[in-house]
């Protein structure tokens, strides 16, 4: 599947680059107490292994920070750190990063009547520095109070979008462009309207993608998922991370479910509608799980993309999902979809149900509804 990416421009961040085309890079985060020095190498190391193109440690002291040089000299992952509340901590730590992440929202707490200007030019000059690229983090749960007073309670998208934009502004000024933005909710809708909304104002800067507090697998990879289906495959997206409750030995997890999130949307297996190709045939199945109602799905989503080859040329999206939980809803936005049941397959046109067939015939039907669609189009 050729997915459209957004024309970002490129970020390094140690030895990978973000945007510009590049290959998605999958980020996560240490668990270990920083001062636990063999213990957070040894995490670094694991995921880096597993292919983490960035590891972020946390630091929330000096010793912390003491910490970090020791494992920079121990590991050749490429590490991050949030700034969290304290910007001055730039300084400490920048030496021994490859980026330092700051949030608008997190600039007040420290040195009250200071211009955020000025500790955004803090921050920046540090990166200049000592060679880090910067990410700008929006987050819902600390937005800047000056953008929420000016919104609708009601609203939190639009608070959101304008801090990352004022932001990226300034940065720009300061002759900065190495940096990323992400904007992260808890809730997949809003991560996927901010990020579109971002990505239409600024469509060269490279967005980091994620859903805040996901939780568990395997609930938190499913609306990590939805939430990515619609991004990447819009071309939204240059890094991500799928951030998972995991006990320790299992934080590799992280790597592995945002790499299975994103092969499964280059290879059209989502759990949502997404128009992958809107100039040609787009069909999408979902990844399977162990809702599915008969394994025969599996078989019945390779015979679709086979019996409709003919097709190819018509811009109509056909999605095929493997249960009745999932499937009547997330079919909606199909021109065609099915979903299975343990001894039928459900077919739909749009929103309106054809009928239930056995798992022998849904294939001539499908193929009647798909010929009145192309007649409908010639
Ligand atoms: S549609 Fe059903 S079977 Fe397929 S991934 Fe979603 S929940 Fe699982």
């Amino acid at each position: 599947m050729t997915i459209q990416r957004n024309p970002t421009r490129p970020v390094q961040i140690g030895n990978i680059t973000v945007g510009d085309g590049q290959v998605i890079a999958v980020q996560s985060m240490t668990a270990t107490k920083t001062q636990n020095i063999d213990a957070t190498v040894a995490q670094a190391e694991a995921l880096r292994e597993r292919g983490a193109g960035v590891v972020r440690i946390a630091v929330d002291s000096d010793k912390d920070a003491a910490a970090l040089a020791e494992i920079r000299k121990q590991t050749t992952a490429n590490l991050a750190v949030d700034l969290q509340e304290n910007f001055r901590l730039a300084e400490v730590v920048a030496p021994h990063v490859n980026k330092i992440r700051y949030n608008p929202g997190h600039l007040y707490h420290h040195q009250r009547d200071k211009p955020w200007q000025d500790k955004v030019r803090f921050i920046i000059d540090q990166a200049k520095e000592f060679d880090c690229a910067v990410r700008i983090g929006v987050n819902c749960g600390s937005v800047d109070p000056a953008k929420k007073e000016k919104y609708d309670p009601k609203d939190s998208i639009t608070p959101m979008l304008e801090s990352a934009l004022e932001h990226c502004e300034f940065v720009d000024s300061q002759n900065f462009s190495r940096y990323v933005v992400s904007l992260k909710d808890s809730d997949p809708s809003k991560v996927i309207e901010v990020n579109q909304r971002f990505a239409e104002q600024r469509s060269d800067v490279p967005l980091h993608l994620g859903v805040t507090e996901a939780g568990m697998p395997p609930d938190g990879i499913i609306k990590t998922r939805i939430a990515f289906e619609q991004l990447i495959g819009r071309g939204i997206g240059d890094t991500v991370r799928v951030s998972l409750t995991l006990p320790n030995d299992r934080k590799p997890e992280e790597i592995d479910a945002g790499r299975g999130i994103i092969e499964d949307i280059y290879a059209g297996r989502v759990r949502t509608v997404v128009n992958l190709n809107d100039k040609a045939l787009n069909i999408i199945s979902c990844p399977s799980c162990s809702r599915v109602e008969n394994e025969a799905f599996i078989d019945l989503a390779a015979n679709v993309k086979e019996m409709t080859e003919y097709a190819k040329d018509y811009a109509i999206t056909i999605a095929v999902m493997g249960c009745r939980v999932n499937g009547p809803g997330e079919t909606d936005d199909a021109d065609l979809g099915l979903w299975c049941g343990p001894a039928k397959v459900n077919l739909k046109k749009g929103t309106e149900a054809l009928g239930a067939f056995g798992y022998e015939e849904i294939l001539p039907r499908l193929k009647q509804e798909l010929d009145i669609l192309i007649q409908d189009k010639s």
